[in-house]
């Protein structure tokens, strides 16, 4: 190296890690395949949690029970996290089991479930009632619970570094299959699954919907949960602040959500500041580019006031470039101070790629820079390595489980 080496290259040296044993899946133009239609299949179960309040009485006038029962379920399933008929000694036991049967039918099998050695972080393993796999993962932290959760069974936004990408589009899931994993939660920790309480009536505090899928490519679902999530009378009663909805940049949908008038958290994977790099990493960005999905972003914040998230997953040698750090400051910082903060995360590597985390220094001087450039910036964990944490490992490892076990040797 001599002295004349310069500081930010504009030609910096790129490194395109390829992934073994895994090649993308391409429409007919040779680029990325992108699937926003949900692939048709058999509709899970219609839930009372699917329903509105007013809906939910007109089902219950259907199946021949007076309306008021509505109240009843609603307390059972929302307050005391139960589906089990038996446990509902307010109801009359003739026709119980056909009421809940009728109005809380079961949508989620557990398959698996894995907790880390310190038991402060579970994941579960759902099967759907068409045996589509999806996953969530239940978080504490000092004074929160978070519960990750899917809003797909399946991704079809294709992104190489993502175990979901990589499998392609199950399916939507219904309304009531993403609340139902809150319920799920809740019961969980309710019988002291998660550790010891630190205080009675222990539940899901927040919310991130940062499990399979793509949550605004089934957007009318996904803002029905989330209604159902803040809902005080007839719902859960969290609160819209500890929720938080990420996307890989589906502009017209993040300009619909902006006018929703429901303050949720809102986050953006961005991974790349530039289009060259970010085309590859996150290949919607052919339909909205950086500046684009940039720009939404702020209108975000300019419309709710809620500060917004930037996701960075920082993969080595690929994304990590100093002058990285400080084009996406600078993108940053040209559309206003104190909007945006940006949670760097280190890339949790699939199984068979080859692409990387960034090193600890190289991690520490690409949230320094963005820092010192005013941008808050904080570097998240990868919480639950040891059991698959990272977003539809463990729906990959156990489909391969079940390959190899349909695969005579
Ligand atoms: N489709 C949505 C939400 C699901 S993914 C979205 O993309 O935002 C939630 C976050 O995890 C996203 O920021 C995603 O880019 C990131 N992610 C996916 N795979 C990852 C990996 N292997 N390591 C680190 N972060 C990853």
């Amino acid at each position: 190296m001599t002295d004349s080496t310069p500081v930010r290259t504009t030609t910096p040296r790129q490194v395109r890690p390829a992934t073994e044993g895994w090649s993308q899946q391409k429409d007919a133009t040779g680029r990325p395949l992108l699937q926003f239609a949900s692939p048709k299949r058999g509709k899970p179960p219609v839930h009372l949690a699917d329903l509105t309040a007013e809906q939910r009485a007109e089902k219950l006038f259907e199946l021949g029970f007076p309306k008021f029962r509505a109240a009843q379920l609603e307390k059972h399933y929302f307050t005391h996290y139960t589906s089990d008929p038996e446990l509902m000694t307010d109801l009359p036991a003739a026709g119980r089991e056909e009421l809940v049967a009728g109005m809380l039918p079961t949508l989620l099998t557990e398959v698996r479930r894995l907790q880390t050695d310190r038991g402060d972080t579970v994941k579960f393993l759902w099967k759907l009632h068409d045996g589509a796999l999806v996953e969530s993962v239940l978080m504490r932290y000092p004074g929160r619970i978070t519960l990750c959760v899917s809003s797909q069974a399946g991704c079809g936004m294709n992104c190489p570094f993502c175990a979901t990408g990589q499998a392609g589009l199950t399916r939507n899931m219904s309304a009531a299959e993403i609340i139902e994993q809150v319920v799920r939660a809740n019961r969980l920790i309710r019988e002291g699954g998660l550790g010891p309480a630190e205080h009675a009536d222990e539940r899901v505090t927040n919310i991130v919907f940062m499990g399979m899928g793509e949550p605004l490519a089934n957007y009318a679902r996904v803002m029905h949960a989330v209604r159902v999530m803040v809902d005080k009378k007839h719902g859960l009663g969290m609160s819209a602040r500890g929720i938080t909805v990420s996307t890989v940049g589906l502009v017209p949908a993040i300009r619909k959500l902006s006018n929703e008038e429901i303050p949720v958290t809102f986050a953006l994977s961005l991974h790349a500041p530039d289009d060259l790099l970010r085309d590859e990493l996150i290949p919607v960005n052919s339909k909205w580019k950086v500046d684009e999905a940039l720009d939404a972003a702020r209108e975000y914040f300019e419309k709710t006031g809620r500060r917004v998230s930037i996701e960075y997953a920082l993969i080595k040698d690929m994304n990590d470039h100093a002058w990285r750090a400080d084009l996406l400051a600078e993108k940053l910082n040209s559309r206003g101070r104190g909007w945006v903060h940006v949670n760097p995360i280190p890339l949790n590597p699939t199984p068979g790629s080859i692409w990387t985390s960034s090193e600890k220094s190289v991690q520490n001087e690409f949230v320094r820079r963005l820092n010192d450039a005013g941008i808050p910036t904080t570097l998240r964990d990868t919480r639950g390595k040891e059991i698959d944490g990272a977003c539809g490992q463990l729906v990959a490892s156990t489909e391969d489980e079940a390959a190899a076990a349909a695969t005579p040797v």
